[in-house]
């Protein structure tokens, strides 16, 4: 698979992404099915992957989790009744040709469709995968004056997410144009980056990104690895650049059906980014966004996930596990109130003992009138 080009230069390996079954057979034995559901999707869904990503595949197993997020399978062309290109709307609260002000403080500017590989559970398949789908009123290329301007106009936004598609798909200069302009913005205190490049291309992380982000702080960066296999020696290198630079890195993963809807995977994941300093963040349900329904799990199995790691292991490896609604996003936490009482309290411990809570002051405790 590697040419006479430099594996480690980002710009040639997302030049030479893989994009027809003829250079897929050269990586990985291509089961019937495969081939059938890349054929059928043509026209409808665009698909393409780094040979980096490539790389990780198991060459003979077609449910190997990173090929059932990068190749498409028929299961994507099926008809959900219940499902909708835009679950979150993204559509409904959209101010500008890229702002989203869905939350009062804070906006989502979409910059660009464009994405290294075209993940098959995006929730913005529409926006990203679907080639005749677009979230922008006007072209992609359109001038960011118009989205500048509004955040200057709303003093209320503090907080602003650039993702799409992927941002870090633009150059280091076309993004230093939109990160400077923001941060020109007295009030926008902090600027995050939603990217997938850590996981999908993470020679995209170079020393001169990370030295730009630098010049911008705070600046924080939210990555998506959804499978222990992602973490790799480069993906490590990658978030220890951002980190040595001074930009957070913190993950949000989706719940995913046969990619890591299993207690040991999801635990083999969140202990593979702590050791490599990436805070477990979100776990997000995953959305009946068109095309993806099939990666959908019950609710419930995302909650006995989370029994399983709420109290098992250290605090901090436990993402929040969220559900994405067209009202904003809903935690669903453990329920561990047992009773409420006129004394106290009485909660329930991670192994399921019963412990009494009472409301009282803490010994020597005065009220505030005295
Ligand atoms: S990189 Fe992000 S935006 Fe692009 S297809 Fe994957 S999940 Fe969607």
């Amino acid at each position: 698979m590697r040419g006479d080009w430099d594996w480690n230069n980002w710009k040639a390996q997302f030049r030479n992404r893989i994009q027809t079954v003829e250079a897929l057979k050269e990586i990985i034995q291509l089961s019937p099915e495969e081939e059938r559901a890349i054929k059928k999707s043509e026209g409808l869904y665009r698909w393409a992957v780094t040979p980096y990503y490539a790389s990780l595949m198991d060459p003979t197993d077609s449910n190997c989790p990173i090929r059932l997020q990068a190749l498409p399978t028929v299961d994507e062309l099926m008809p959900n009744m219940y499902s909708d290109v835009d679950p979150v709307g993204d559509m409904k609260y959209r101010k500008t040709n890229r702002i989203v002000h869905k939350y009062a403080d804070r906006i989502v500017m979409l910059v660009t469709e464009q994405c290294s590989v075209y993940c098959r559970h995006c929730t913005r398949k529409y926006h990203t995968t679907d080639v005749n789908g677009t979230y922008f009123e006007k072209q992609e290329a359109e001038s960011f004056e118009e989205d500048f301007k509004y955040i200057a106009e709303h003093p209320e936004i503090r907080d602003v997410l650039l993702t799409g598609g992927d941002p870090l798909t633009y150059s280091d200069d076309r993004l230093e144009h939109i990160i400077s302009h923001l941060r020109s913005i007295p009030h926008v205190e902090i600027i995050r980056i939603g990217t997938r490049y850590p996981v999908l291309l993470p020679q995209r992380i170079t020393k001169e990104f990370c030295e730009m982000l630098e010049k911008y702080h705070p600046v924080w960066l939210n990555t998506h690895f959804n499978h222990p296999k992602e973490i790799t020696e480069e993906s490590a290198k990658a978030c220890n650049l951002l980190l040595k630079h001074g930009v957070p890195v913190q993950n949000q993963s989706v719940l995913l059906k046969g990619i890591n809807d299993d207690l040991e995977t999801m635990k083999a994941l969140l202990h593979g980014l702590l050791k490599i300093r990436v805070r477990p963040y979100y776990l997000y349900h995953c959305d009946n966004v068109t095309g993806v329904s099939h990666f959908m799990t019950p609710l419930e199995k995302g909650i006995e996930i989370l029994r399983g790691l709420v109290g098992h292991t250290t605090g901090f490896a436990v993402p929040t596990y969220v559900v994405t609604t067209i009202n904003g996003k809903i935690p669903i936490s453990l329920d561990t109130i047992v009773e409420y009482s006129e004394k106290g309290l009485t909660l329930l411990s991670y192994e399921g003992k019963e412990t009494f809570i009472p409301y009282l002051r803490p010994q020597g405790a005065v009220s505030s009138k005295t």
